[in-house]
């Protein structure tokens, strides 16, 4: 009976993020965008989703390359600049768009810098002893690495190192420290990571789960934009906008006027508008889009 009651239990795709940190509460809302609820509570090992089959373990960031290797998950969400560090053998198959930073290199400010040279002989303090090691192998300079796991950045100050190799966002840690970020090794987002041998039933899932995370991606990169345009410029305004096809052209109730729908890519939004204006377009509105599918 137990035998039986196993075999047709439903699969679930297991994914493993964050237990607490930077990418934890980015994580869930990527899942919720993607429609999909978590049940029970967050600060339990596991957790199942009540309308997708997905199973969700909570982890350290540092542990997820290795439980994803192993097959104990079957993807997880995790930061490029881990996956990089760890070098498991599981594939990148989708960025995230969020936990954005990069691995940067930093010296003490009044230090005069003059290029990656400048390392050459000098301890560097970093948690990320594989990428460095690897940075400076390609650089062709010998330097001491040195790993600590914390509190990086108060490695120079206390003359631990004579440079560290950190994640920096804002850059406000490191100025606090006395530091200036003198090179960028690595620009990192969240990725998903697979297991390499994902069985048919799985990959199944994972490519549902992908449509969705790509639909949710599109639509934050893209908005809906609405405007009023003089029928003499309608051609001029309608060449400007690319659409999905192309535009929704409705008559207005004024005569000579017509409004127009469209959906404008994030990097040329401005650019764009700026020429619409030119072009005669009025009342422009502009509207998030809450998933877009191709
Ligand atoms: P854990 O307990 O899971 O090991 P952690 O202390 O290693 O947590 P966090 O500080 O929560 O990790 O960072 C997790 C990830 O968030 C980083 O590995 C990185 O990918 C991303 N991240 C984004 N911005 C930053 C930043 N400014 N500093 C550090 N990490 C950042
Ligand atoms: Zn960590």
């Amino acid at each position: 009976m137990n035998n039986l009651m196993s075999t047709t239990q439903e699969i679930k795709l297991r994914l493993a993020i964050q237990k607490s940190g930077r990418l934890h509460d980015d994580s869930i809302k990527l899942l919720k965008e993607c429609g999909i609820d978590i049940s029970n509570g967050m600060n339990k090992l596991k957790a199942d989703a009540t309308n997708f089959p997905l199973e969700l373990f909570f982890l350290r960031d540092d542990d997820i390359p290795q439980y994803v290797e192993d097959g104990v998950a079957d993807i997880g969400f995790v930061g490029e600049n881990v996956v990089f560090e760890k070098k498991k053998k599981i594939t990148i198959t989708e960025k995230l768009g969020f936990g954005k930073c990069r691995l940067s290199m930093a010296i003490q400010r009044h230090e005069q810098y003059n290029g990656t040279q400048f390392l050459a002989g000098k301890k560097i303090a970093t948690s990320y002893p594989v990428i460095v090691g690897d940075f400076l192998k390609e650089k062709g300079i010998n330097a001491e690495i040195h790993e600590i796991s914390g509190s990086v950045e108060i490695a120079p100050g206390i003359g631990l190192a004579d440079a560290i190799c950190d994640l920096v966002s804002s850059g406000s840690t490191l100025f606090m420290n006395g530091l200036k970020e003198t090179e960028v090794i690595l620009e990192s987002q969240a990725v998903l990571v697979k297991n390499n041998q994902l069985d048919d039933a799985r990959q199944q899932l994972l490519s549902r789960l992908l449509f969705r995370i790509q639909s949710v991606k599109k639509a934050k990169n893209n908005k809906y934009i609405l405007l009023n345009a003089p029928n003499h410029n309608l051609q001029q305004i309608i060449g400007l906008l690319p659409g999905m096809r192309s535009p929704t052209v409705l008559p207005l109730a004024e005569e000579g006027w017509s409004s127009v729908h469209s959906v404008l890519n994030e990097n040329e939004f401005w650019d764009i508008i700026e020429q619409l204006k030119a072009a005669g377009a009025q009342g422009i509105l502009v509207v998030p889009i809450e998933k877009m599918i191709m």
